[in-house]
């Protein structure tokens, strides 16, 4: 029997697309290039999953789970004779239990979906990104995201309670318990978690709910120096008293490109800062929270540290704000050869590395297009992002900025993973040692290496 026809006997042959159909679509939101695969198959349960592993693996087939393919590592990039697994059908999720407060969901719910049912019983999912409309429970899990909210929510990891996954070789590892506390030896789930993909594919979790917040108070601040902006990070912190829920910083050069291609040119605030920020505070007091914030943001101003401030006065205002930071469409079209780094760094450090990638690129590199930094200040993570008019000189460029991040004891990848992208700048982040346990690991579950090869480590 051909492959097609054993896969097609798994999944139904409605669910298994071939290779010339999947050659019309881009290979994710990032790439405009074509799918490449042998097939790509849409099992509906736990068992059909397990039936598409064991088959590949006996086979030696590559298997490249995919969720809403938003991932920026080339994390789904496939090669001719892999079987694509989307995860498309296994998206039930159950209502949440209120009185535990988690929620059991399959990991091909597309988050927004899973943010929104959390809300109507009035609790909060914690994790939300600019993908949330087609970003998947399992691709984020997989790549352990973080988003606007790990401030106060923490990271995917810290939102699992219990996880099922499916191993390389079809074993069902099903571990759904709802526990805080669960100490019965080594916590498998947090193997999976982050591991892209590479060491099995996860069918179900069970995630860990918030209360729904009630008021919302969002506000653009600008600064002219970065000290200011963390002292008022730390204000903001303490004198929110537990509410504040985002602190996007964007540097001058960002916000005003996204001011102009969105707003005409036409800047919230008068004017023009090396830095910009927007918070959110979410609370549970309607009486109080919106006199609380702007007393705050009145006491930051009053103290010098913040040059200017709009506090948006609608669900409108709020979204236009959140728009100059979400939007990436006009990012995308300037830089021709988009180069994007996605880093940890100490809070002390981000002011001298900004300054130190700009001398860099402008001495090593004058034909870059820009710079554009910006990130998710409260978690210590920025992203970075620049552009060539060709792609001659794109290794060059990331070696002198992975050089920069690694003089300064920063991550080279916070939230995005490593995937094809980073693979070979691994070792600016980890040590020898570290990696040698990764392989151990990889053989250990995957020894004939069919899940998704290649990615992570070679
Ligand atoms: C506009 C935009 C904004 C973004 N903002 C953020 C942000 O603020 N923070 C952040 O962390 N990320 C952000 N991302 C990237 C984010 O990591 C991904 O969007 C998301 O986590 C991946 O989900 P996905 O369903 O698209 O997964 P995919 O892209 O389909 O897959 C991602 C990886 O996970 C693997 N995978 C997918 N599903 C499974 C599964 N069930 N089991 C095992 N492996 C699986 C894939 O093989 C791949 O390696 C953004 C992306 C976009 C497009």
């Amino acid at each position: 029997m051909n492959a097609l026809t054993s896969l097609a006997d798994i999944v139904g042959s409605r669910h298994l697309i071939e290779a010339e159909a999947l050659r019309e679509r881009p290979q994710d939101f990032w790439n405009n290039v074509p799918t490449r695969a042998l097939a790509l198959v849409r099992p509906a349960s736990v068992e059909e999953v397990s039936a598409v592993l064991a088959w590949c693996n006996r086979n030696g087939s590559p298997v490249v789970p995919e969720g809403g393919r938003t991932n920026l590592i080339q994390g789904t990039a496939a090669s001719p004779e892999a079987v694509l697994l989307s995860t498309e059908r296994l998206n039930q999720f159950d209502a949440p239990d209120l009185g535990a407060m988690t929620v059991q969901a399959g990991s091909g719910v597309v988050l927004q979906a899973l943010q929104e049912s959390c809300h109507a019983a009035g609790l909060r999912f914690g994790l939300d990104f600019g993908a949330r409309g087609s970003a998947t429970l399992g691709g984020a899990l997989s790549t352990n995201a973080g988003g606007f909210q790990a401030l106060r929510y923490g990271v995917a990891r810290d939102q699992v309670r219990g996880l099922e996954v499916v191993l390389a070789d079809g074993t069902v590892l099903s571990h759904l318990t709802p526990y805080a506390k669960d100490n019965t030896g080594y916590d498998l789930k947090h193997l999976f978690i982050g591991s892209e993909g590479t060491l099995g594919v996860i069918t179900r979790a069970i995630l860990r709910l918030h209360p729904a917040p009630v008021t919302a108070n969002t506000a653009l601040l600008s600064f002219t120096d970065f000290d200011a902006v963390t002292r008022t990070l730390s204000r903001l912190r303490r004198d929110l008293q537990g509410t504040l829920s985002s602190f996007e910083i964007m540097w001058r050069e960002f916000f005003e490109f996204n001011v102009d291609a969105l707003c005409g040119g036409r800047s919230p605030l008068s004017e023009s800062c090396p830095f910009y920020v927007l918070c959110e505070a979410e609370g549970f007091a309607p009486d109080m929270d919106d006199a609380r914030f702007e007393a705050v943001i009145m006491q930051a101003l009053d103290a010098g540290d913040v040059k200017d401030a709009v506090i948006a006065q609608s669900a409108r205002q709020r979204d236009e704000l959140w728009r100059i930071r979400e939007d990436f469409e006009a990012e995308q079209e300037l830089f021709r050869v988009m180069i994007d780094f996605d880093i940890s760094l100490p809070l002390s450090a981000m002011d001298a590395f900004s300054r130190e990638v700009d001398e860099a690129l402008n001495t090593h590199i004058p034909e870059f297009l820009g710079l554009h930094i910006l990130g998710h200040l409260g978690d210590g993570n920025l992203h970075v992002t620049t552009g060539l008019p060709t792609p001659e000189r794109s290794d060059d460029l990331k070696a002198l900025v992975y050089g920069l991040i690694a003089k300064h004891g920063g991550s080279i990848s916070a939230e995005h993973g490593i995937g094809l992208n980073k693979r070979d700048y691994l070792g600016y982040s980890r040590s020898p040692e570290e990696i040698a346990t990764m392989r151990l690991l990889k053989k250990a579950l995957d020894p004939k290496n069919t899940l998704n090869p290649g990615k992570i480590l070679q």
